[in-house]
């Protein structure tokens, strides 16, 4: 039985058990199995959203620490063939900056069972590398966009690139990179006016719109609950402009709850990870850029794969430390307890 069909709520609960099945599976005390794995490619951005970076950057990971290209690959084949995942998603940092992004992907649709392949990036430079994308075998593409507003745009992410953003996702639609999402990040008085334009734009292209509450992992320490524009905010304001209606069937281990939007088939979701947390259906491992296997964002320790993978460790005993890093899997985030600490890593080099 699994964590959810327990009842277990959002960010706290009592393990269902103590002692790890024989399984090959990264399943954890709660009952949750981790099936989606999140890469991180690079930490490094050409953007700098400054909810997510300082204007000059951050400290960024030494070449000699990030995974090549072939141990990059190594690890996905141990989680696809040892670990039962079967879906991968590409992330950073800005994943297009990494040279062996083609290489890496094609060497995971290589994979038996062939996992499902998305990439969460900014957009910029899509265009030109869609086609590659979708030869090398990618299936999906969520794009972030958080303002239609081109000098909103440059204060936001201290960049003037929203044009190369369009014409990202319209490449991205055109060579099938389908349905493309749209990850939207609203703040107060930044941008929280935008809730119902960027829907009318996302409907229009026909992309499906994700909203996403802000989380506590910026490098600047600097979030406040307050600033947070919460999900029912958010909904608050598309009810002035659309109808919505909760969208049938589970919402299952996927984070966003979605509405279809005026009886559908458009829909629009909402990721409340902080108001509504949906850790007790969580399904995800993380690698960062350095070999780091995390269970959480939040989490405030690691398993160090790059140092066994370098240490000549056989994929089974790659695999065994990756199951432990997911038995130990706390019950949530704890973003909403007293004694909650923000993670040393910031989102960006977690791998968002
Ligand atoms: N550079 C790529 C991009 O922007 O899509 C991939 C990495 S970025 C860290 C992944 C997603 O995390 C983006 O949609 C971004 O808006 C979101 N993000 C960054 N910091 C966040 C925060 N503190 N809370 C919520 N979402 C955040
Ligand atoms: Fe770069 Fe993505 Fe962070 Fe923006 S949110 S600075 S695009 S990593």
């Amino acid at each position: 039985m699994t964590a959810v069909e327990l009842g277990l709520p959002g960010v706290r609960g009592t393990p269902e058990t103590t002692t790890r099945p024989d399984s090959p599976l990264l399943v954890d005390k709660f009952g949750r199995v981790a099936t989606d794995l999140r890469v991180s490619l690079t930490d490094r951005c050409n953007l700098r959203c400054t909810y997510c970076m300082p204007a000059e950057g951050l400290d960024w990971l030494p070449k000699p620490e990030l995974l090549t290209d072939d141990e990059l690959a190594r690890l996905i084949g141990v989680a696809v063939t040892g670990l039962g995942v079967t879906d991968i998603r590409f992330t950073g940092g800005e994943p297009l900056l990494r040279p062996g992004l083609e290489r890496v992907i094609a060497a995971t649709a290589a994979l038996t069972p062939r996992p499902r392949m998305s990439m969460t990036t900014n957009g910029v430079g899509l265009a030109r590398r869609a086609g590659a994308l979708v030869d090398a075998g990618l299936n999906r593409v969520n794009v972030s966009l958080d303002t239609l507003d081109p000098s909103r745009f440059h204060a936001l992410t201290r960049r003037d690139r929203l044009e190369d953003v369009f014409e990202g996702l319209a490449a991205a639609r055109a060579a099938g990179l389908t349905p493309v999402k749209v990850n939207s990040v609203l703040m107060r008085g930044v941008n929280e006016d935008e809730a119902v334009p960027l829907l009318r734009f996302c409907l229009e292209h026909g992309y499906q719109l994700r909203f996403i509450e802000q989380m506590p992992l910026d490098p600047q320490h600097a979030w406040d609950r307050d600033d947070m524009v919460t999900a029912e905010e958010i909904l608050a304001a598309l009810r002035g402009a659309f109808e919505l209606t909760p969208e049938p069937g589970a919402r299952g281990g996927a984070p966003a709850e979605r509405w279809l939007v005026d009886g559908g088939p458009a829909v629009v979701g909402v990721i409340a990870s902080v108001t509504r947390p949906f850790c007790a259906a969580c399904d995800r491992t993380r690698l960062t850029a350095d070999g780091q296997v995390r269970n959480c964002l939040f989490s405030q320790s690691e398993t160090d794969l790059r140092a066994l993978l370098r240490g000549g460790a056989s994929d089974e005993e790659i695999a065994g430390r990756w199951r432990a890093n997911s038995w130990a899997k706390a019950a949530g985030h704890g973003i909403n307890d007293d004694g909650f600490h923000q993670p040393e890593r910031p989102m960006s080099a977690i791998g968002g």
